[in-house]
């Protein structure tokens, strides 16, 4: 029986939706070896919902008294935590924190540890990680050799466990940090963020300019919870932000519709997006290598598919 530690990522007080699957896998993990605790901490200070937490899979969870973000210090909360409760697994989400967390947490635990995990098993009582590695050409399985494993799970591949439940409501101490968080700046547009939507439409060079991106929001408007993406190109032309950038150089996306529009498809960009469920290319060169990836291709200009794609989405809504 092995209990579970899982990280809850929380931005600007707002528990982000990804953690809840991490919540799902740390339960899956627990009863995959006998039906052990899962804790979940968040590692700074928030308001946290006792029966949505309990509901995706937690027994307990601890909210830290830390007030701002710091990587050493929420590392070493975690690190701490996972010891006082004795867990055989942390968990993690493998989001921009995520990743800044996960080789300090294992480096303090001195354990090995498993980054963007797609999937889980067990085997005589060891847990055994899936992960994408060379773009998602290829699975391994790790697992990890010490007392403790530690793993970040890749969003949209874990789903919240679905119990009627409610989680025990606990308070634990915030380990002092070196590097503290005092902001965030970026742009707010009020879609989701790339790395954790479920639809996502992204944009290449092929578009032409900047001004063209009101095609990408306007079928991103059409349908609810579209994230918008970009790839390098455009970014590094300062059209679109970093944070929108998807790839080996930016953020890895699993939605269940990833649409790419004017992208080539380098291999550092499939990097980021070829474990999506189903890919809509759109590009005028019918040799385009994302066609080799695509579920579906349209070969055509994507400055008359997009119109057109987002008024016969519009005619659907209404
Ligand atoms: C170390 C390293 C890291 C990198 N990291 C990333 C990364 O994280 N993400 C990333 O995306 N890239 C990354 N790159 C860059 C990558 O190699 C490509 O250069 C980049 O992905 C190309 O972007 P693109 O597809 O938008 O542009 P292009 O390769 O220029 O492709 C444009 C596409 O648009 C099509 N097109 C043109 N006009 C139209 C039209 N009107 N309608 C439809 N289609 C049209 C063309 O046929 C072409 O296929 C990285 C490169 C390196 C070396």
């Amino acid at each position: 029986m092995s209990d579970v530690l899982v990280v809850l990522e929380v931005r600007e007080g707002q528990l982000r939706p990804a953690s809840l699957e991490g919540v799902g896998a740390a339960r899956q993990a627990a009863d995959l070896t006998g039906g052990g605790t899962v804790t979940a901490l968040a590692t700074e200070s928030c308001e946290l919902d006792a029966a949505q937490l309990g509901a995706a899979g937690a027994d307990k969870v601890l909210v830290s008294d830390g007030q701002n973000h710091s990587g050493d210090g929420a590392a070493a909360t975690i690190a701490r935590v996972a010891k006082e409760t004795g867990a055989a697994a942390v968990f993690l989400t493998a989001t921009a924190r995520g990743r800044d967390l996960l080789g300090r947490v294992a480096g303090l635990l001195n354990t090995g540890f498993a980054a963007d995990c797609t999937a889980l098993e067990a085997q005589d009582g060891s847990l055994i990680f899936t992960r994408p590695v060379f773009a998602g050409k290829a699975l391994t399985k790790v697992r990890i050799q010490g007392d403790v494993a530690v793993a970040s799970v890749r969003p949209n591949f874990f789903a919240p466990a679905s119990r009627e439940a409610s989680a025990e409501m606990g308070t634990t101490q915030a380990e002092a940090g070196k590097a503290v968080v005092t902001g965030y700046s970026g742009q707010k547009q009020g879609r989701p963020d790339v790395a954790e939507a479920n639809r996502v439409i992204a944009g290449g060079r092929g578009l032409g300019s900047a001004d063209n991106w009101h095609m990408l929001e306007a079928v991103a408007d059409a349908v609810p919870g579209m994230a918008l993406g970009a790839s390098r190109a455009v970014v590094d032309a300062g059209w679109r932000p970093h944070s929108e950038q998807v790839g080996q150089t930016g953020k890895t996306v699993s939605p269940e519709l990833y649409i790419a529009a004017g992208i080539s498809g380098a291999i550092q960009h499939l990097a980021g997006m070829s474990t999506s469920k189903v890919i809509v290319a759109i590009n005028k060169d019918a040799d385009a290598p994302i066609f080799q990836h695509a579920t579906y291709g349209i070969v055509g200009d994507a400055l008359e598919v997009l119109p057109a794609l987002s008024e016969e989405l519009k005619k659907l809504q209404s």
